[in-house]
């Protein structure tokens, strides 16, 4: 695949993960879930805004009945996180006694899933794991257990699939990275 490159605000992206390489490990995931969740009926937990693309995708992979819903955290900015406690907003579902899985788009510090599996612990699931796209194993500041990593890259600002930067790039159907 010919190497592309865009320019977002004033920041240059070139490409880094393709289309198909994302699907690939995606349909893997979905394989690994269906088996691990068989007769479980698990309710999927999508973080939006940057989930929606990966949500989509694996959840069309997964077989087994489940249910699906989407949840917001309040909000980061720019290229750094900060660390601050992010509130759950817009989870109307009941997850007591649940097998949750968490669909994020990156792990990064792990300060969000550290945080939002605390704050989902509080209501008494039956079990929560975690599914996200990216993780920069370099970046983890938590002792957390991701269960299912669709692809570990470096610690590189990527946008695309889903993520923005700035609120741009989301729709982009590759994953780029800042030059
Ligand atoms: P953490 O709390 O794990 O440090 O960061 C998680 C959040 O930071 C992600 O959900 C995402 O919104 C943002 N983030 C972290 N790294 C990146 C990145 O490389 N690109 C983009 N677009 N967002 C990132
Ligand atoms: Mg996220
Ligand atoms: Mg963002």
């Amino acid at each position: 695949m010919d190497p592309r490159t865009i320019k977002l605000h004033d920041c240059e992206f070139s490409t880094y993960i393709f289309e198909e390489e994302i699907i690939a490990r995606i349909s893997m995931l979905a394989e690994q879930i269906d088996q691990d969740y068989a007769h479980k009926k698990p309710l999927f937990l999508a973080v939006l805004n940057g989930s929606f693309m990966f949500a989509s995708d694996l959840l069309k992979r997964v077989t087994i009945p489940c249910e699906i819903s989407f949840i917001r955290l309040s909000s980061y900015q720019n290229m750094q996180s900060t660390g601050k406690v992010k509130e759950v907003l817009g989870l109307t579902e009941d997850v007591h006694s649940r097998h949750v899985v968490v669909l994020e788009d990156i792990v990064d510090t792990g300060h969000t899933v550290h945080n939002l599996l605390q704050q989902l612990n509080e209501r008494g699931p039956a079990s929560i794991e975690v599914a996200t796209l990216l993780m920069k194993p370099e970046c983890l500041q938590h002792d957390l257990n991701i269960k299912y990593v669709a692809r570990s890259i470096p610690n590189d600002f990527v946008v695309g699939y889903g993520l923005d930067y700035n609120g741009l790039g989301r729709n982009l159907r590759d994953i780029y990275k800042i030059v």
